[in-house]
Parts: structure tokens; sequence; C-alpha cells
């Protein structure tokens, strides 16, 4: 079930308005919003004598009281009916990008990455989150601060899985990398996210540790894509269920 509040669409609005190359009507916002959000409940609701539901009108509403003029993050231009970015806007996106990026991408549900978006309204927020997907340890970004963190959590996460269970393979169909692809396949993982992981500036990075390893499972390529396939994402039960033919897909 997904609601969602005026202020909780402050960030995934200027996120829209960027993706959307700077400007955005109304009704194009309102339309982005519920592709990316899957609003439930009351707000997928049509008002009673309108055409509108529920969350339509919580963007229209976001617009019409300049939310996020009032913030500085944009600018409303009544004779197109729409929002444009302001630099403001544009450069709190650029400094919160992997954050965001990772939030709006991965397809966690609304109540994992609700707080970090509210939070993430406000200017001057200190967050680091940890990326999915590695390119190895010669990866683009390895020197960002992120990457490190990140990187350090997937090797801790990784260290405690072989632990575990003294092999690398996916939990969903036990494909292992080095058995198929030998020593060019050693260590290779994908590394799902159940639930976002977060680090805020001063956490205690053993809890981390532990929230993560709880929250983070190993698939293979394969298994992953298929994860991701819906927004939000099958379950790693499900699909395991799946896999192992115990239940039936359905759609
Ligand atoms: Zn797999
Ligand atoms: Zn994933």
């Amino acid at each position: 079930m997904a609601t969602y509040s005026e202020s909780e669409l402050i960030l995934p609005s200027l996120y829209m308005l960027d993706l959307a190359g700077g400007f955005i009507k109304t009704a194009d916002l309102i339309v982005s919003l519920e592709t990316r959000l899957l609003p439930t409940g009351s707000d997928a609701r049509i008002i009673s004598g309108r055409s509108d539901t529920y969350f339509s009108q919580k963007v229209r509403n976001l617009v019409s009281h300049r939310t996020l003029d009032h913030l500085g993050l944009a600018e409303y231009i009544a004779e197109q009916n729409g929002l444009k970015i302001t630099p403001k806007g544009k450069s709190h996106l650029v400094a919160n990008q992997l954050t965001i990026d990772y939030l709006m991408e991965n397809n966690f549900s609304w109540g994992d990455v609700k707080p970090v978006f509210i939070a993430l309204a406000k200017p001057n927020t200190n967050l680091d989150i940890f990326k999915e997907i590695f390119e190895g340890d010669t990866g683009a970004i390895k020197e960002t601060k992120v990457y490190r963190r990140s990187k350090a959590l997937r090797d801790a996460a990784i260290d405690t899985f072989l632990a575990n269970y003294g092999t690398l393979s996916c939990h969903v169909c036990a494909f292992n990398y080095e058995e198929k692809y030998g020593a060019i396949g050693k260590g290779f993982i994908e590394i799902h996210h159940k639930r976002p992981i977060y680090m805020y500036e001063g956490a205690d990075q053993v809890r981390t540790i532990e929230e993560a390893i709880e929250n983070l499972a190993p698939v293979c390529a394969n298994c992953h894509r298929i994860i991701h396939r819906t927004r939000p994402p099958y379950t790693l039960e499900y699909v395991s269920e799946i896999y192992q033919g115990i239940r039936a897909l359905s759609t």
C-alpha cells in the first residue's frame, strides 16, 4: 500500500522535473510520478465528481502551493502550467545524485525510502548509500566516498556469505560463477538489496554492516534481472519458489 503526502513528493518531483529536461507540465508530472511511485489505496481513488485521483490532486496542490518555489528548487510557470528547475534545484539533485538514483532505480518499497526522501528535501543532509552492482575493483567511480563505503560493505557481506555458505552462489538458482567460468568468474556475484541500506553521517559502521547482511542477497545476473522485472520488484522468496516449480507463475 502506498499513499503519499505532499511533502514526500517534493524530491521525486524534482527528480522527474530534471529527467524531463528541466521543465515539466503539471499533467506530465502527474503521469511520471504515478508511473514511478505506483500510488494505491486512497491515493488511487477518483475524487467524486472529478476525473482526478487523490494522488493527482496532491501533485496539483504541490505545484499550486508553490512548495518547490518556496524551497528555491523550482519555479512555477503559470502560462505553461508547469515547473521549471532552478540552478539551486539542479545543484541539490547533483549533490545527492547517487542516493536519489539508488532510491528511484531499485524499486524499493515506498515505506523504506520515504524517510530519506523527506530528509533529502531539506538542504545539507549528509547521507551515503550503497550501490547494487559493482564493476569490480576498477570501477570508474571508485574515488568517491560512497564507492569506498559501498565496497567495504559489499566485501563484508561477501565474507559473511562465504563464511556461512562456503561459496558465493546465487541465492535463487545456486549458479556459481567460478564453477562455470573458472578463474575469470572467481568472486563475481551481484548483490540484490532487499531493502535500501543507508549510512548516516556518524552512524555505527558495525550496525550498518549487520543490517546490510540481512538486507543483501547474492544473486546471479539472470535472477537479478527477473527480480527487477516488476516494480516493486518480486521478492527473492517468490522468484525462488517459481524457480523451484513450487508455485505456478501468475500474472
Ligand atoms: Zn540465479
Ligand atoms: Zn536488486
